[in-house]
């Protein structure tokens, strides 16, 4: 029997609409929905590769116990459940709450959001706070920039509505940052209204390939062009001398700073004709609405959070902000409303207070550092991390320094991980919990609204919202949960009371929102649905 399932793709925030094809419980095809007008049938080739992950021969249909020498042997889930329960309690009973942790990656915050807030929960009822991300890899910068320079309550203009955008360091048609639907037939639709685009990256990306002007500096140089295009606007007056009056301090000590970035100086320095960084000044400086975003290359290649924070001062001199009376820009739909207005919030700290044991580190607004995670795990000490779940990332591969972090790995005394495949991190730990695919449960577009109070290169650009259930059963001859159900299962054999925080609820940004705790009911378990 053939069916067509309206599905929704959580391979990435965007959420892209798709037509699911099953025969006989498989799923053979996967194609956009052209009936959803938002993203006009839009997928890519992740998306489209689904069927192919479902069947791939490598899935993980089996959790494992990994043995003495280091090999894996199967094991069935309800008994890997009981064992991980039992040794966390003795690593808790040995080395006090503190002892454990877990770092959530990518896929489990996109694919299967209950994930993260089950584990939250778990390791709260454990009385630890070591609650790691991937958010702080990959773009925390963003969020501490917020903090040093302040947030405008009204949020930006739409992209739609802005006369010139400025991407640094991202290219949002490959990985949809900035531009969630039809990322390069948005881009062709701007370009057609008029809109310039304005492109800084060293590598001549798809999306620099579309733009107006694309400025090659040489690596790790973003934040001293971003300089050299801030002293232009500032000395020609190009101001939004209202906005600025109202709005913004500073303006002069910005100024004084900038006065070593003159065009030429900046020029030598990061090998861009003298002229683009005229034009680029010159587009940025003259547009009525504008919008000034940065991405992973900018994050990872500049001094943490220097490109956002330069970003934020561009966009606050130009009056680059949603105004009171414009429409709010991506709106929600399954989260409460965001209450926008147009109002400056002055900066607050950007640092937590908390110290790490290692390298001076301190925890930010952006959370504690992963970075300091593997350290964390090596230092002996009170407070030493012996134990750590792992949240669908890929700690192995995906921590800084690789061969620090596999050392990390191995010497913890409890490391569980879920995952659908035998990969480098599940191959390091000590038991591997064989989780559901995507298809496979009920999923829902509600993380992609709360993103964007993090980043504002995610939201949907028009009120959007999607369900959708389970379109097939796993094969079988499968033993898997959703990934939520092992921290579950773990605090039930524990006989721990788990509270999940609403999306709301997580730390971060300043979002003015209800924060709704929610005690789960430990004897009956809830449904995916119901957690949803
Ligand atoms: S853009 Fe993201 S959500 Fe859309 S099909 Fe590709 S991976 Fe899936």
């Amino acid at each position: 029997m053939t069916h067509i399932h309206t599905s929704i793709c959580r391979i990435c925030t965007a959420h892209c609409p798709i037509l699911v094809t099953v025969d006989d419980g498989v799923v053979t095809a996967v194609t956009g929905d052209r009936e959803a007008p938002l993203f006009e049938g839009y997928t890519c080739p992740k998306g489209r590769a689904l069927p192919a992950i479902h069947a791939h021969p490598g899935r993980l249909l089996r959790s494992l116990r990994r043995r003495a020498d280091g090999s894996h042997e199967e094991i069935a889930t309800d008994q890997a459940i009981v064992e991980i329960a039992d040794r966390l309690k003795d690593v808790v009973d040995r080395h006090g709450p503190e002892s454990v942790a877990a770092y959530t990656g990518t896929s489990l915050g996109v694919q299967h959001p209950t994930g993260s807030r089950v584990a939250g929960a778990l390791v709260r009822a454990l009385g630890s706070t070591n609650m790691y991300s991937a958010g702080t890899i990959d773009q925390p910068g963003m969020i501490v920039a917020d903090a040093y320079h302040g947030v405008w309550l009204g949020g930006r203009p739409s992209f739609d509505d802005a006369d010139v955008w400025l991407f640094v360091g991202t290219n949002p048609i490959i990985s949809k940052q900035y531009l969630e639907e039809n990322p390069a037939r948005r881009i062709a639709r701007a370009l057609d209204r008029g809109t310039r685009i304005v492109v800084i990256d060293p590598r001549r990306t798809e999306t620099a390939r579309r733009a107006t002007l694309h400025l090659q500096p040489r690596p790790g140089e973003d934040a001293a062009l971003i300089a050299g295009l801030l002293h232009v606007i500032l000395r020609e007056g190009w101001i939004d001398r209202d906005f600025v009056a109202a709005h913004v301090e500073g303006v002069d000590e910005l100024r004084a700073a900038l006065a070593p970035f003159a065009p030429q100086a900046v020029a030598d320095r990061v090998d861009v004709p003298v002229g683009e960084i005229l034009e680029a000044a010159r587009l940025l400086g003259s547009a009525r609405r504008g919008i000034a975003a940065p991405g992973t290359g900018a994050s990872m290649s500049n001094p943490g959070p220097l490109v956002p924070y330069l970003l934020l001062a561009l966009t606050s001199i130009r009056g680059f902000w949603a105004r009171a009376g414009e429409r709010i820009d991506r709106p929600n739909v399954l989260l409460p409303p965001n209450h926008a207005r147009a109002q400056a919030h002055p900066p607050y700290p950007a640092m937590s207070g908390r110290e790490m044991r290692v390298r001076g580190l301190e925890a930010s607004v952006a959370g504690l550092p992963t970075g300091a995670l593997a350290e964390e795990i090596l230092t002996p000490g009170p407070g030493r991390i012996r134990a750590l779940f792992n949240l669908g990332g890929s700690p192995a591969t995906a921590w800084p320094d690789q061969a620090l972090a596999r050392r990390a790995l191995e010497d913890l005394e409890l490391f569980v991980t879920t995952d659908v495949e035998y990969s480098p991190t599940a191959r390091l730990a000590d038991y591997v919990v064989a989780t559901k695919l995507s298809l496979e449960t009920p999923g829902i577009t509600q993380g992609t609204e709360l993103i964007k109070y993090f980043h504002f290169g995610y939201g949907f650009a028009q009120p959007f919202a999607k369900y959708s259930p389970a379109v097939v059963d796993p094969p079988a001859n499968a033993d898997v949960i959703d990934d939520w159900q092992l921290y579950y299962r773990v605090a039930q054999r524990l006989n721990l009371q788990l509270s999940v925080v609403n999306f709301f609820g997580t730390p971060g940004g300043v979002a003015e929102a209800p924060v709704e705790v929610i005690a789960l009911d430990m004897e009956r378990e809830p449904s995916t649905d119901e957690l949803l």
